[in-house]
Order: C-alpha cells, then sequence, then structure tokens
C-alpha cells in the first residue's frame, strides 16, 4: 500500500525495431505521480509516448530504465504483476476489441472468472458494476448489437467488477461519436466522484480534459506541461507550440488579451466567458 496510486521515477522505454535494431526512446525519463483518487489526464499529439506510458501502469510494458510503482508495487518484480494487474485496469480505444462473450453480462463476469471469484460474488460484482455504468437494464443483450459508448460502458464495468483501485482508459471515446463520448465521460467522472477509483485518461479531446483534476502534457517521450486545466489551457503558445488546441473559448479569452482587453485567459467554459464578458462593461 502506499499513498500514491502511481510514481514513476525517470521511467524509459525504448523499443528496439527493424532489421538494424534502431532504438527510439518512447518515453524517456519521465516523473510523475497519480494521487489516489486523482482524475488524470494524459494529452498529447500521436507518437508522444501516451500509450507506451499506459502500458507500463499495468505491467503490460516494463521500464528500459527507471522505475514504476502501482500501489507501491514494483511492475518489475514478477511476483507483483497479478496484485498489479487486479488492481489497475486498461481500457482500450477499440469497444469491439474488448468484448469477448456474446451476452453483456458473461462479458462482465469474465475478469473476476478469470481471477477465480466465487460465482456468487460474481453475481453481486456483476450486477453491482453494471448498475454502476448504467447498463443493468442491457445485462441480457448481445454486446455487438450495442452503440459505441454503450459497448465502452461494458468495457468498464468488466473492469470494475475486478474491483480495481484505478482504471487507465487509452483514448476510450476515440471510435465514438458525440454522445457516445458524452456517456462514456459522465461515466468515467461518476465512478471517479462516486466511488473513488482513480481515473488516468488519455485523450485528445480538450472539453474531455477539461473536466480533469490535472492535466500532464506529453511531447517526444517527455513530460512538458503539469497543472490543473486552466494552468495548463492558458499556456495557449506552449500548447499551440507542440502542435495541441485549448478548448475554443480559452483560446478566444487568449486572442482577445492579445488585443489588449483586461481578461484573464483561465477561462474554461462558456459559463466562465460570460461572466468574465459581463464584467467588462
Ligand atoms: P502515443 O500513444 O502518444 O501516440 P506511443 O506510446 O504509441 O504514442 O508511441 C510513442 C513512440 O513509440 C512513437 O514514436 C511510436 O512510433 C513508437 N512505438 C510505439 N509502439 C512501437 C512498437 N511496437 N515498435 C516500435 N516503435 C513503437
Ligand atoms: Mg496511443
Amino acid at each position: 500500500m502506499s499513498d500514491k496510486m502511481i510514481k514513476c521515477t525517470d521511467l524509459t522505454y525504448k523499443y528496439i525495431s527493424g532489421e538494424e535494431g534502431k532504438e527510439k526512446y518512447a518515453v524517456n525519463g519521465v516523473d510523475l505521480e497519480v494521487n489516489k483518487g486523482e482524475f488524470l489526464v494524459i494529452l498529447g499529439h500521436n507518437g508522444s509516448g501516451k500509450s507506451t506510458i499506459a502500458k507500463h501502469m499495468n505491467a503490460l510494458l516494463l521500464p528500459s530504465g527507471g522505475k514504476i510503482f502501482v500501489d507501491g508495487l514494483d511492475t518489475c518484480e514478477d511476483d507483483n504483476v497479478w496484485e498489479i494487474r487486479k488492481s489497475a485496469g486498461m481500457v482500450f480505444q477499440n469497444p469491439d476489441n474488448q468484448l469477448v462473450a456474446t451476452i453483456v453480462e458473461e462479458d462482465v463476469a469474465f475478469g473476476p472468472e478469470n481471477i477465480g471469484i466465487e460465482p456468487s460474488e460474481i453475481r453481486n460484482r456483476v450486477d453491482e458494476s453494471l448498475k454502476k455504468v448504467g447498463m443493468y437494464e442491457y445485462r441480457k443483450h448481445a454486446p455487438h448489437l450495442l452503440s459505441g459508448g454503450q459497448k465502452q460502458r461494458i468495457a468498464i464495468a468488466g473492469i470494475l467488477a475486478m474491483r480495481p483501485k484505478c482504471i487507465i482508459l487509452d483514448e476510450p471515446t476515440a471510435m465514438l461519436d458525440p454522445s457516445g463520448r458524452k456517456e462514456v465521460i459522465s461515466t468515467i467522472k461518476d465512478i471517479n466522484k462516486n466511488y473513488g477509483i482513480t481515473i488516468i485518461l488519455i485523450t485528445h479531446y480538450m472539453d474531455e480534459a477539461a473536466q480533469a483534476d490535472r492535466i500532464v502534457v506529453m511531447d517526444s517521450g517527455k513530460i512538458v506541461l503539469s497543472g490543473n486545466p486552466r494552468e495548463v489551457f492558458s499556456k495557449v503558445e506552449t500548447m499551440k507550440k507542440i502542435g495541441l488546441d485549448v478548448p475554443q473559448v480559452t483560446e478566444l479569452a487568449y486572442e482577445l488579451k492579445e488585443k489588449g482587453i483586461k481578461i484573464s485567459t483561465e477561462i474554461l467554459n462558456i459559463d466562465e466567458m460570460v461572466n468574465v464578458l459581463c464584467q467588462l462593461k
């Protein structure tokens, strides 16, 4: 047990590719701590190392250098891997690759069955998890007939049924339509706020990132910015330099300030912008 859910020190990972065995640093000296109960977003353009870090968080990859601890357990020690996989669950981009059964409740039962949970207890966990993601009434349905957002919620229920401390979601909304994205994000927020599960969300949607407790921004395998959404998005120039956008209202505030209007650039949504503009008159 540790007070940190995740702790990386000088985490480094290099891929060795091609016939000549060329080395490529996907993650290069990352120090990162994630608190228990935190909702952390990782931002960064394609190839910045987000998925590589995520895969270290449940020992799918092991560091080439440095260390990563999950709830105090070193992922490099074989004896810890089972415990780490139980406490840190992963949800991936494509919902169709994650669903294994032909009935929703069987799919959610798959994880707990694999870790040897008693059948009566599995029943409880499946019902409880499906209720938490708002999919209980679909328990007898066929997953492949559900929408993308519903499928991702089933995938999340499957992880919840393992009673994890932490869920790592690697672009879980990238393949969803806007309403599916909203469903999934509100589910993620709900399990974070109401059930205290630590969330690490990788996304490239700024409106999703704006809802996090903290954002870390990656570029070329390194963390280049870290702070709450207001702090990070107010660094409009740095974000643009590394090829990332900020929410439109934040950019509007930035442009107005550039034009000499006295306005805070720490604005995240339309309501805040309206309030600030009304005070200008
Ligand atoms: P992101 O998730 O931010 O898009 P990744 O962690 O997937 O980034 O990739 C980081 C870097 O590592 C990229 O340059 C990518 O090309 C490289 N990479 C990822 N997976 C492999 C692999 N299996 N073999 C070689 N290089 C890889
Ligand atoms: Mg990725």
